[in-house]
């Protein structure tokens, strides 16, 4: 399907890994142009000299933390102009609810909750004079069914929701499309972490943990960063005009529902 978006720029944040870099992957397929973000600088640059190569689009590349001023600051420099902004950040630690004080919930807070929503606000000015633009946050299917151990995501993620549901409604008439994904386990690093964390809370191997963790998702497996990468390029597209504010599931059926 042609996605209708070659030409288009987007800033991809957090995305040298995992789910950034497929969705990253996915708007190069569609040919637009990316900005890229991630901390450690000599992974972004792979990330970034292997997408050009493969699909032979502008990439550029800003190594800082997304969840700073500074880093805000620097990827909006890069790319003042953004038709695409993919909201990503790493998650939160896991713990229990008793493991978190202020400091741990500030910081939770800022990177998945109040660093989408400044980037969001900072680019949905230029987007409305343009008419035209789309916002994809990354969130988690913990936004729609709480994780125990993930409060910190439960938390700081619904506050996210929240936002994009009432500004998606008040841009849509401009052009400008927010919507959210909310990820299942997807086969990432952060899931390796999470799985380690598992093994070692119920005194298991890793892969009895990831066996246990796959089999209960009626798909089998975990997703992919492909799997995710097209559905959020998808929701980037020409073809998502009429879809405003949704909270997209993207795991495997793991969420058991029979509607909503
Ligand atoms: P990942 O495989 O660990 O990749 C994280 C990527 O983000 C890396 O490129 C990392 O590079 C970058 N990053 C992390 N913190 C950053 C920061 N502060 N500033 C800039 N870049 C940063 O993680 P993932 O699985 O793709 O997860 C992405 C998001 O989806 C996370 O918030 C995670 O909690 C959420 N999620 C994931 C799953 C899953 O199953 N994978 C499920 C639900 C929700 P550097 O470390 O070099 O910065």
């Amino acid at each position: 399907m042609d996605l209708g978006i070659k030409g288009r720029r987007a800033i991809v944040c957090a995305s040298s890994k995992g789910l950034g870099r497929g969705a990253a992957e996915a708007l190069a397929e569609a040919g637009v142009t990316l900005t890229l973000n991630a901390r450690t600088a000599d992974v972004l640059e792979r990330t970034a000299d292997d997408i050009r190569s493969r699909y032979g689009v502008e990439v550029r590349t800003v190594a800082a933390d997304v969840t700073t001023d500074d880093g805000r600051a620097a990827l909006l420099e890069a790319e003042p102009q953004p038709d695409i902004l993919i909201n990503n950040a790493g998650g939160p630690p896991p713990g229990v609810w008793s493991d978190w004080g202020r400091a741990e919930w500030e910081k939770a807070v800022n990177g998945n909750m109040l660093t989408p929503i400044l980037l969001a606000t900072a680019v949905l000015p230029g987007m409305i004079e343009r008419e035209w633009g789309r916002i994809v946050s990354i969130t988690s299917g913990s936004v729609k069914s709480p994780i125990p151990q993930l409060g910190l995501s439960n938390g700081a993620r619904a506050g996210l929701t929240g936002f994009v549901g009432g500004t998606a409604r008040q841009v849509a008439k401009h052009g400008v499309i927010m919507n959210n994904i909310l990820p299942g386990q997807h086969d990432t690093d952060r899931i390796k972490g999470l799985m380690s964390a598992t093994s070692q809370r119920e005194n298991i191997g890793v892969d009895e943990a990831r066996a246990r963790a796959q089999a209960a998702i009626p798909r089998g497996r975990f997703g992919t960063a492909e799997d995710f990468g097209a559905i959020c390029a998808f929701l980037c597209s020409e073809h998502v005009g009429f879809m405003v504010g949704q909270n997209i599931l993207v795991d495997g059926g793991a969420f058991n529902s029979t509607m909503g």
